[in-house]
């Protein structure tokens, strides 16, 4: 099976579309949340989500747009984003994201959004969080977003290896266990401002990064356009 891994696409349609359109025909979709949020397009997002049929669990913001998480934890921008949000999405766009499940297993994987210990809010940026990640998992593997940067740990002999993964690289599925992060499709925070994407092959036993370049400028005019705090449409050029 090809598995198309995706996370943290946060209403950006043109990004999501171009990462469809790179990675071509997979066995399957799996989100990790974050569907909504920042972005201009949250309907649009979720529509084409639920017609290609993925999969996924509930982040932080698909939480707080269906008034299931409080948003005073939010910085102010994403509060505003929030507050839009909130407003604009339409029943079916609600239905679907109060229906997300907060972690969720198939096969030798825990999908969740922040970490296998708090799925919707710990940002797992060290080996030391990535470890207590794994211990509270029962799969082999781990799948985990939210904080938009590409990153795997690996467990080998109970050490902790840690690779920043760029367009292009694998790791290996079968060496030990692991928790990977596919980065951000649609609000890259590592530098790179492509949309960042993950496929698993399932029979290679293998995790492949890629990037997809897309029209930046497209879905900044959209969230301008939309009335959203303007930095959510500068920051998509920077990566960061
Ligand atoms: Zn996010």
């Amino acid at each position: 099976m090809r598995i198309a891994v995706l996370s943290d696409i946060h209403s950006n349609l043109v990004a999501l579309d171009a990462v469809l359109a790179k990675i071509g025909a997979v066995d399957a979709i799996w989100h990790l949340g974050d569907v909504v949020g920042y972005g201009a397009q949250p309907d649009e997002v979720v529509e084409r989500l639920s017609t290609l049929g993925a999969i996924g669990v509930r982040g932080n913001h698909d939480a707080a747009a269906t008034g299931a998480t409080d948003i005073s934890w939010f910085n102010p921008e994403a509060r505003a984003a929030m507050e839009w949000t909130q407003s604009a999405i339409a029943e079916p766009t609600r239905t679907w994201l109060a229906a997300l499940p907060q972690r969720r297993s198939d096969g030798d994987f825990t999908l969740v959004h922040g970490s296998p210990r708090d799925p919707t809010w710990e940002y797992v940026t060290s080996a030391a969080l990535a470890r207590a990640g794994l211990s509270a998992i029962t799969t082999e593997h781990g799948l985990h977003g939210h904080t938009h940067v590409p990153i795997a740990f690996t467990q080998v002999d109970g050490r902790m290896r840690t690779l920043a993964p760029r367009a292009g690289n694998t790791v290996a599925l079968g060496e030990g266990r692991t928790l990977l992060n596919p980065g951000s499709v649609g609000q890259p925070r590592d530098g790179d401002p492509r949309a960042s994407y993950l496929i698993l092959d399932t029979e290679a036993r293998t995790a492949t990064w890629g990037r997809a370049s897309y029209d930046i400028d497209a879905a900044a005019s959209l969230i301008r356009a939309a009335g959203l705090p303007g930095r959510l449409a500068d920051r998509l050029r920077v990566g960061a």
